[in-house]
């Protein structure tokens, strides 16, 4: 019998919701590091969906926007120093 771990397994259903389909005054933009590191881990590291909850189309929205704003330096690459 494989089911012996499965009591826990029952939280399936708290299915978090996409914020920015939630929320249309939560908008993605690259020039708004406030809104991206709320995605972003303290290490500057994009949050994967199945954590933050977002959608795909907002979810690669947020990955391109994220990677636009450490182009212009508004957000780090990672804190770890690179050179
Ligand atoms: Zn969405």
């Amino acid at each position: 019998m494989i089911s012996r771990n499965r009591r826990h397994k029952m939280t399936y259903h708290r299915r978090k919701i996409c914020r920015f389909c939630a929320d249309s005054n939560f908008v993605i933009d690259y020039k708004d590091p406030r809104t991206l590191r709320m995605f972003t881990t303290e290490r500057g590291k994009i949050i994967p969906r199945r954590i933050s909850g977002n959608c795909a189309k907002h979810q690669r929205m947020l990955t391109v926007a994220i990677k636009r704003a450490r182009k212009i330096a508004l957000l780090p690459y990672t804190t770890s120093t690179l050179r």
